[in-house]
């Protein structure tokens, strides 16, 4: 048995496998002690009837070698196809994706020379749980969930990322302005776990402004931890202002499994014309190799990268009279980089990995809560009345356990007190608290409630003729509460 280490390996689609054909044989050249084992993924898996792009046999080989190097695939537009690259991220538990960024100039040309910054972005939750329903004829609902385990072992990882990579500073951003519980969770997890990092400068900005600075001074960052959506909409930002979506990796990696890619897709507009630039990919195999602990080769490939892009010689993408010698294609550019193998880069630092770039994550422990239930919000689909007539009815409804506290419409205070000027849909939310809740100065005093009653309640609404489509019981943990007030209330 060889001392190679076992990985997965994916051609993909469109540019794919070009591109891995010249990450493979970089590696070879450059000595790397792989033994790729290849899967076939993507489109062609789709088409034979395969929904979501990976065959049952293809999984086994990714668990059993626990590191996967692939090439982008195209998803096919339409219904019933399911995205490959979230499923193996959730499937094989890789919760941090990591996106380096590094301007190359001035042999790339970019507005942002200093640009030197890494962006963690959650990998698993939020918006892309990918849970959405249509509740009513006029509303779509998506879910966006956050858990404390998922936002404590990403943030974790920014911070002793930030410590083996020697950066100083780790910007949060999310936007707890508006979504109090579940950025704000995001939020405060930022700030229980920096307090432990006290040798790393703590920011946190909302990630409206957050993006607009990123995009105007990207060299004021080092390292961004955020959440799935907004990161990865503001690491194509900085990769396609540091040069080009083709040049940059990330790698997104789990407790017992990582994935390595090119931050691009399959550019079917260049596919099969020999120009693709096979950089995005070959990073992605540089942090690949530092994760699997061959740090040295990783950083002879990147120095001899970094020297042929010194010399000019350049893929079309990033090709620019004055600033580069001779444009090449895929293979040309492949044959450079193996020649320039052992060199060391002469304007550009050289790099040197250490063994220390390996995280580890302690497991997470799980802490108990005193929940009671308070209330319910009842969700009702309803066109035929106006929110004075919907409260009315329903506070007849309430029986003798409950009192209707307040009615929204996507989110805004409707009853009691709304205003005429209030857009409302067909999607109405309504809350029951229990009848001796009381409204203080210094907030609602609540009174727990049980199943049975929220049973009995529902029945009542449903037997009145109201279309329930939701209901979401609301809790108390420790004394707090586990819901927002309405908008406006
Ligand atoms: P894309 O990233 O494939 O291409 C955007 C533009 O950048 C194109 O003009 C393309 O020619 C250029 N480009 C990208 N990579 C390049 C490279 N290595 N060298 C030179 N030029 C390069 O984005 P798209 O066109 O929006 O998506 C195409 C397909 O890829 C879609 O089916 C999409 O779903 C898929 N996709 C896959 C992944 C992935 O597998 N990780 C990621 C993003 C998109």
């Amino acid at each position: 048995m060889s001392g190679k280490t076992p990985i997965t390996v994916a051609h993909g689609d469109g540019i794919g496998p070009e591109i891995m054909e010249s990450t493979l044989q970089i590696l070879t050249a450059a000595g790397a002690e792989i033994a790729p084992q290849r899967i076939d993924i993507g489109e062609s898996v789709y088409k034979s009837g395969f929904t979501s792009g990976i065959k049952p046999e293809a999984w086994n080989t990714l668990r059993e070698t626990g590191v996967f190097l692939k090439a982008p695939i195209t998803t096919p537009q339409g219904g019933g196809y399911k995205s490959l690259n979230v499923s193996v991220r959730k499937t094989l538990g890789l919760f941090a994706n990591v996106r380096p960024c590094k301007a190359l100039h001035p042999y790339v040309n970019t507005r942002h020379p200093n640009i030197d910054l890494v962006i963690i972005r959650e990998n698993e939750e939020d918006l892309y749980a990918g849970i959405e329903y249509r509740q009513t004829g006029e509303a779509y609902e998506c879910l966006k969930v956050i858990s404390r385990p998922g936002s404590e072992r990403i943030v974790r990882y920014a911070f002793e990322y930030a410590r083996a990579y020697g950066k100083k500073e780790v910007t949060c951003m999310v936007k707890d302005n508006i979504m109090k519980m579940t950025d704000g969770l995001f939020h405060s997890v930022f700030q229980e776990i920096g307090a432990e990092y006290p040798d790393i400068q703590k920011k946190s900005q909302i990630i409206d402004i957050g993006s607009a600075l990123l995009a105007d001074r990207p060299e004021n960052y080092e390292v961004v931890v955020t959440l799935n959506l907004y990161g990865d909409i503001i690491s194509d930002i900085v990769a396609q202002i540091a040069g080009s979506v083709g040049l940059f990796g990330s790698a997104n990696v789990g407790m017992n499994a990582a994935m390595f890619e090119a931050i691009h897709g399959s550019a079917p507009d260049i596919a099969g014309k020999g120009i693709a630039n096979p950089s995005g990919l070959l990073n992605a195999a540089v942090m690949m190799l530092v994760h699997i602990g061959q740090p040295k080769i990783a950083a002879k490939i990147r120095n001899g990268w970094l020297a042929t892009l010194e010399d000019g010689i350049h893929t079309g993408d990033i090709y620019k009279e004055g600033l580069s010698k001779q444009k090449v294609g895929t293979a040309d550019f492949t044959k450079a980089v193996i020649e320039h193998l052992g060199r060391t880069p002469e304007h550009f630092e050289p790099v040197a990995y250490g063994e220390n770039a390996k995280i580890n994550i302690p497991a997470y422990k799980r802490r108990t809560y005193k929940k009671e239930m308070v209330g319910v919000d009842l969700y009702v689909d309803d066109t035929a009345h106006t929110a004075e007539e919907i409260g009315k009815k329903l506070e007849a409804l309430a029986g003798p356990e409950f009192q209707l506290n307040v009615i929204t419409n996507r989110g805004v205070k409707v009853y009691p007190g709304g205003y005429p000027e209030t857009f409302c849909s067909d999607h109405w939310r309504v809350r029951f608290i229990d009848k001796k809740a009381e409204s203080k100065d210094d907030g609602l005093k609540l009174v727990p409630v049980n199943y049975e009653s929220i049973m009995a309640l529902q029945k009542r609404l449903a037997d009145a003729g109201f279309d329930v489509i939701k209901v979401e019981n609301l809790y108390t943990y420790d004394g707090a509460l586990g819901f927002t007030l309405a908008q406006g209330e």
